[in-house]
């Protein structure tokens, strides 16, 4: 039976489809960068890409390979692509197919990290990007677009804004644009939402969060959903013969697989930012159990979340499945399993109070981190956007009273006790 075939929990837990008697139960961790042939015609087509298999760790390596199939399976592409990094995910899923004197639009809700690659790095090589608010009208985001734009970027669930992206009008913009839909889904993870099924085009994680799910590994992923054409005149890197790679078409040879045979060739070939055999091995046991916890997290984020709305120390909440959310009717779109764990919250009296309650609190730790089984909390505006001017801070839904609740899969009670100590110490 075809793993495409089961449901999404059963995905996860298994690997279906081609075995052999007596093999490992557990794919293991392959630790060569190199592989044996016998034949040099064999280790030639590889190099040609006429035939599969592995013949150096920075280009492929089974137990990498075993994490990027899954996802492909999990996220309904045709292909995927893991890389050492979240980071390292968004720059080649843009490097792949934009260079110097191109265009991004980008929703202004992403991840800092994000609009620091997108607003200083990649333009200092000179790919411009337009940063655009989600909850600007139709017309506003399309003005942004020029001729040279080459990518609509998003997040499923911003970070940390939290607030849900409009599929239905974001994937219609770039539709009409004809420029490809990325979306970052790694608050989301695949468990919650498949933004392929919703109009994005390639999706990609940070597998550091929840695919990991306690902290261990860094990691990425770019999924590819076969669905876009390359064939429109705007992407000759993709459809035109590479002199890099003995004039190879990876439109022409490769189809709807194009964009991610192209990352691995060229991308991953050139910039080397591999994930190693030990973390996808960390992955591939993370995704077993990404169900499970992604329903605890989202459950006693949405208790921490009632609770926290009704206090009387509480300026305001982010949490998308609260009926009170901007962005509740389009968590119950695209969301209906859950909302992820994640929750930003104001505290009344500014930062000294917002720093009072982190102070307060017993066992929750103030960690640079999300997707942890562990219960944490950060106060974004001084660590993670502190890079961010002021206005780019508040653009980004970053302001000085809020703090970003990580939820864990702990006992409710015992989170919503230390929760209660860090308000009583406002
Ligand atoms: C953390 C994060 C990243 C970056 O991932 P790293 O694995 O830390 O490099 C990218 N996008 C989002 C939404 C994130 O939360």
């Amino acid at each position: 039976m075809d793993n495409k075939d089961f449901k999404i929990e059963t995905q996860l837990v298994q690997s279906l489809g081609k075995f052999t008697e007596g093999e490992p139960r557990v794919y293991p961790i392959v630790q060569s960068t190199t592989y044996n042939y016998t034949s040099p015609e064999v280790l030639a087509d590889l190099f040609d890409l006429k035939a599969e298999g592995h013949m150096y760790s920075r280009i492929s390596n089974p137990t990498v390979e075993v994490f990027e199939n899954k996802m492909a399976v999990l996220e309904k592409g045709v292909g995927a692509l893991a890389v050492g990094s979240g980071q390292s995910a968004n720059t080649i899923a843009v490097l792949n197919i934009c260079k110097a004197g191109d265009h991004i639009v980008c929703l202004s809700t992403v991840y800092g990290g994000t609009v620091n690659l997108f607003g200083s790095t990649l333009r200092n090589l000179g790919i411009e990007t337009t940063f655009v608010s989600p909850e600007a009208s139709e017309e506003e985001i399309k003005n942004c677009f020029k001729e040279n734009t080459k990518i609509l970027f998003g997040e499923t669930l911003g970070n940390p804004e939290i607030n849900v992206l409009d599929f239905e009008k974001i994937a219609k913009i770039a539709k009409e644009k004809d420029v490809p839909f990325i979306v970052d889904n790694t608050l989301a993870t695949p468990y919650l939402c498949n933004p392929i099924e919703y109009g994005a085009n390639i999706v990609t994680h940070s597998a550091t969060k929840y695919i990991d799910g306690q902290a261990t590994a860094l990691g990425g992923v770019i999924i590819d959903g076969g669905n876009y054409n390359w064939d429109n005149g705007k992407f000759s890197c993709l459809v035109d013969p590479d002199p890099s790679y003995h004039n190879l078409s990876y439109y022409k040879t490769f189809g709807k697989s194009a964009y991610i045979v192209k990352a691995r060739a060229t991308m991953l070939r050139d910039f080397g930012t591999v994930l190693s055999p030990f973390n996808a091995f960390i992955f591939n046991r993370g995704l077993e159990t990404l169900h499970i916890r992604m329903e605890r997290h989202s459950e006693n984020a949405f208790k921490v979340a009632e609770f926290l709305e009704n206090n009387s120390k509480i300026a305001w909440i982010n949490y998308p499945k609260l009926e009170s959310h901007y962005s509740h009717s389009l968590a119950e779109k695209y969301l209906k399993k859950g909302c992820s764990g994640i929750i930003l919250v104001g505290i009344k009296g500014g930062k000294e109070n917002a720093m009072k309650f982190i102070r307060g609190l017993s066992w929750i730790k103030s960690v640079i981190h999300l997707g942890d089984s562990r219960t944490c909390v950060l106060h974004p505006a001084s660590t993670t956007h502190r890079q961010l001017t002021e206005e780019e801070q508040i653009k980004a839904g970053v302001l000085p009273e809020a703090i970003r609740i990580n939820v864990g899969i702990e006992n409710i009670e015992d989170i919503l006790n230390d929760i209660k100590r860090g308000i009583e110490n406002i």
